[in-house]
């Protein structure tokens, strides 16, 4: 086997980052491992029989405020507009979701300006100076009527916890607003790479110093490959050390494809079901691709604690642990030049564009290491 200078375990999008930048700036050679049979992590994306292109793993709206970033990946990518638009069914009723003033005229069932908005919801919420979890959180944002129907049932699907029992970050990423801005997310940049995500990917690796092998455990590999420069480590971090303190945490999902033989299913890219029903939310992603078909494909997602890790669990309950291990971790970077980075090794729950950014910190933060300038 060549020897190489960078050993990466995963082929998500902190990986792909790293060895991009480890080849185009430092000329170095990069070996990436990935158990799974395809590239891209969570992001991966392909065509279905249908002729139209899902997000495997969950529906990953790509948005970010760093330009920086987006002048980067652009070397990578074109783009095409995101148009998330999410509903939430409560009692029958589709709502815009995020909160907004469409939503509260719809749910309060009469008319606001952005102040007569505020003050109601100002009489209305319980006032937590300081959240100390994501139940506090809502309730001091919207009171406990909009909660109980917005996020209680859903929090408690997904999570297999109650609100109270998650940090307050979690619901925190859902904005509330005083306006009538439908889309998901508040970040200045959103879209989507036009042809997909794991096409993104494949452009950023596709570099002669950069090799793949797939269907490849990091465990099986781990002992026979010593890199020049360093190990980059993405995968679950209790995982790398044989769960030695007990496992952490993690929150899964099974995805359930169902095809449709009609053109439209559902009025936006997401509906979340904040009730009792199993699954979380339903996604028809050609909402967002702009994929013209007669026929369509919608995602359910069903929350589970066991199988493939998704989400950690931002919790005070899993923090201890996490920080016990990120202990082990820190000293097999000084000793070992093993690097942990991504969603699954720093145990956060980020978005992709994070993840991304953290990536080109720690391939920084490597050449600092190893004195490459
Ligand atoms: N959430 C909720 N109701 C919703 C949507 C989200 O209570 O209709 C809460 C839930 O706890 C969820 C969190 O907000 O896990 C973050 O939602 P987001 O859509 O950002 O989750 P992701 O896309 O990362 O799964």
């Amino acid at each position: 086997m060549e020897p190489v200078d960078l050993l990466i375990a995963g082929a998500g999008p902190t990986a792909c980052v790293i060895a991009e930048r480890a080849a185009a700036v430092l000329g170095w050679r990069s070996l990436i491992v990935e158990k799974r049979h395809h590239i891209g992590g969570n992001c991966f994306d392909e065509v279905h029989d249908s002729g139209l292109l899902l997000h495997r793993y969950g529906p990953h709206y790509f948005r970010t405020s760093s330009q920086a970033l987006v002048t980067y990946l652009s070397r990578f990518t074109d783009w095409i507009d995101g148009h998330y638009l999410v509903r939430s069914l409560v009692r029958d009723r589709l709502y815009p979701f995020p909160i907004n003033l469409n939503t509260l005229e719809a749910y309060f069932g009469r008319p606001f300006t952005a102040t007569q908005a505020r003050d109601h919801l100002e009489s209305i919420r319980e006032p937590f100076a300081e959240p100390e979890n994501s139940e506090q959180l809502v309730m001091s944002l919207v009171g406990r009527a909009l909660y109980e129907d917005f996020y209680l049932e859903y929090t408690k699907k997904q999570w297999g916890r109650h609100p109270r029992d998650l940090d307050a970050s979690v619901c925190g990423r859902i904005p509330v607003r005083y306006n009538r801005d439908d889309r998901y997310t508040d970040a200045p940049f959103q879209k989507l790479p036009a042809a997909g995500y794991t096409a993104m990917f494949a452009n950023m690796i596709d570099h002669p110093l950069i090799s793949v092998r797939l269907g490849t455990d990091y465990s099986e590999i781990r002992r026979q490959v010593e890199p020049r420069q360093a190990t980059v480590y993405t995968g679950p971090l209790d995982e790398y050390f044989d769960r030695s303190l007990g496992p952490l945490e993690w929150r899964s999902l099974d995805f359930e494809v169902r095809e449709f033989d009609k053109e439209w299913v559902q009025p936006c890219v997401q509906v979340n079901y904040p009730d009792a029903r199993d699954y979380t939310r339903t996604v028809e992603l050609k909402h967002t691709t702009g994929q013209r078909n007669p026929r369509s494909v919608v995602i359910y997602e069903y929350p589970r604690a066991d199988g493939e890790p998704y989400y950690p669990v931002p919790a005070a309950s899993n923090r201890e642990r996490y920080a016990r291990y990120r202990d082990l971790a820190d000293v097999e970077t000084r000793h070992k030049r093993v690097y942990f980075c991504g969603r699954l090794a720093e145990y956060r729950y980020i978005n992709s564009d994070t993840a991304m950014l953290n990536a080109l910190d720690t391939f920084e933060r490597i050449r600092r290491d190893r004195h490459v300038d």
